[in-house]
């Protein structure tokens, strides 16, 4: 049982209409702690009637939420901000016990969620609408920015937290009601926040959660509804394709935050203490399970090895173990699916010829765990080259010119996050501009933030999260002709 301050921040049903009450389904299903595999609690499983009537309740609820003025709308969320991180104790405990991540991690997630309520809050009053200059003396032209309507979001375990408040935040600030459908492994984080939205006054139906063991049903239920008018996705490429069709019947807009396969570039006039650096924090943070880890390590081949060996050094003072204890800074994968996936990536390389140089096996800490593990000689032949690995394995791939490591770092249909570290200011903007993704870390591995768009291009998805575009996704521009004047 986990030892909260506050134990009534441990939900175990669905939240809806501002109420919280056992899924239509009638079953229920355990929450475990993926590092122990011990069940934290038992949670009751909604399903298509369960959106039915959260969607219903958040298009009632958001006809008087969107006359609300934006300063009203505004000192809610800075409420709810303030709530969370009174809290971001038992949030972070939460958090740790169903994804895994270990406490300090945690903590970090809950502050940089937090962070989006607090902008989100401030942006709420800065949606503005144009003056256009007409071609007709008779005419005055102006557009206006209006909540797009309901919201659905369907969100992944590996920040329970954040890909949450990302969403909720925005929307709710642009007058919108908000529908989520959190990951069938991490409800708990979300239901939290659901609570403390609720005691922060956010008026009942304006957000609720819908939790179960039927993505495939709920995620229907939420694109085929005629109501919900917007889709914010995170996860998966391939769900994400598949949720773009099926917004497609009711022409939903949709924004996707999909999978990544980020390079990570060291040429040969970088800082390399400060590469390594990067390195550790892009590739092991959250056990190598975020969307923009650096996937492949495209190195020059005259630092190659003094590269290797630094990263290696460091990467050994890694210590994996049950994130609710203290020091460790690797926590277990989501499951054990996840480790052998993981394991055929390194198999693969390992047969085609990449070299391991540390870790790739199993550990006496069980089946969820894998070591940190670095591989050199990897090629683009390779499945690892090419799939997201969402696990503590660092690949190191050669290049010898800028036009290769160019040809490498594009060689991909993913297009989110890409690192660079060099000291040549001219080469900072030829990459700046040439390298396919969304979003370039340059001299630097921890690049997301409340105040910065995150989003990426080619099949890494479409909008962005965060930054002063963020509240873009979730308002209509409507435009309005007054002519005989
Ligand atoms: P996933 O399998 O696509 O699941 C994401 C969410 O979609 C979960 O809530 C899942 O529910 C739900 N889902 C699965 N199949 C569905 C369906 N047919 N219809 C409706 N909903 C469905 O992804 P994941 O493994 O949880 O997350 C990892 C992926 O997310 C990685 O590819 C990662 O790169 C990506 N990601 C991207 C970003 C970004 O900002 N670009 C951020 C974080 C993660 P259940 O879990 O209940 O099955």
């Amino acid at each position: 049982m986990l030892s909260l301050n506050d134990p009534l921040l441990l939900k175990t049903q669905l939240f809806i209409n501002g109420e919280w009450v056992d899924g239509g389904s009638g079953s229920s299903f355990p929450i475990v702690d993926p590092a122990t595999g011990l069940q934290i609690c038992e949670m009751t499983s909604g399903n298509k009637n369960d959106v039915n009537f959260a969607v219903h309740c958040a298009q009632n609820a958001m006809q008087k939420w969107r006359q609300t003025t934006a300063k009203n709308r505004a000192e809610i969320l800075k409420h709810w901000y303030a709530l969370v991180m009174e809290n971001i104790d038992d949030l972070a405990l939460i958090l740790s016990a169903e994804q895994g991540k270990p406490i300090a991690e945690a903590k970090g997630e809950i502050q940089y969620g937090a962070a989006y309520i607090e902008w989100f809050a401030e942006e709420a009053k800065r949606v503005y609408g144009d003056i256009i200059p007409s071609n007709n003396a008779n005419q005055r032209l102006l557009t206006i920015k209006q909540p797009i309507g309901v919201v659905a979001a369907i969100t992944p375990w590996n920040f329970p937290n954040a890909m949450i408040t990302r969403k909720v935040a925005p929307a709710l600030a642009a007058g919108c009601a908000v529908v989520v459908k959190p990951a069938e492994a991490t409800p708990l984080s979300a239901l939290a926040l659901a609570e403390l939205a609720r005691r922060a006054g956010l008026p009942k139906g304006l957000f609720s959660i819908v939790v179960g063991v039927d993505a495939i049903e709920i995620g229907k239920a939420l694109t085929d509804h005629s109501l919900v008018r917007k889709l914010s996705f995170t996860g998966s490429t391939k769900v994400g394709k598949l949720l773009i069709k099926q917004c497609a019947d009711s022409v939903k807009k949709t924004s996707m935050e999909l999978g990544g396969n980020a390079p990570f570039i060291v040429f040969e006039d970088a800082d390399i203490d400060k590469a390594v650096q990067g390195a550790m924090a892009s590739k092991f943070r959250n056990a190598g399970q975020t969307c923009v880890c650096a996937n492949r390590f495209l190195v020059h081949s005259s630092i190659y090895q003094e590269f290797t060996d630094k990263f290696v050094e460091q990467a050994k003072k890694l210590k994996v173990g049950n994130g609710a204890k203290e020091n460790v800074t690797v926590g277990p994968l989501i499951n054990a699916s996840a480790v052998q996936n993981v394991h055929s990536l390194v198999l693969d390389a390992q047969k085609n010829g990449a070299i391991k140089v540390m870790g790739g096996e199993a550990t006496e800490l069980g089946e969820n765990f894998y070591l940190p593990t670095i591989l050199t000689h990897v090629t683009p032949a390779m499945r690892i080259f090419n799939e997201e690995i969402f696990g503590p394995v660092a690949p190191i791939v050669a290049f010898d010119t800028e036009e290769q490591a160019l040809e490498l770092a594009n060689a991909t249909e993913a297009g989110l996050a890409s690192y660079l570290y060099t000291q040549n200011y001219a080469r900072i903007w030829r990459f700046s501009e040439n390298l396919e993704n969304g979003i370039v870390g340059v001299n630097e591995g921890i690049i997301s933030s409340e105040v910065a768009p995150f989003g990426g291009i080619k099949e890494s998805g479409n909008g962005r999260e965060g930054s002063k575009y963020g509240i873009d996704d979730y308002v209509e521009i409507k435009y309005v002709c007054m002519g005989g004047i």
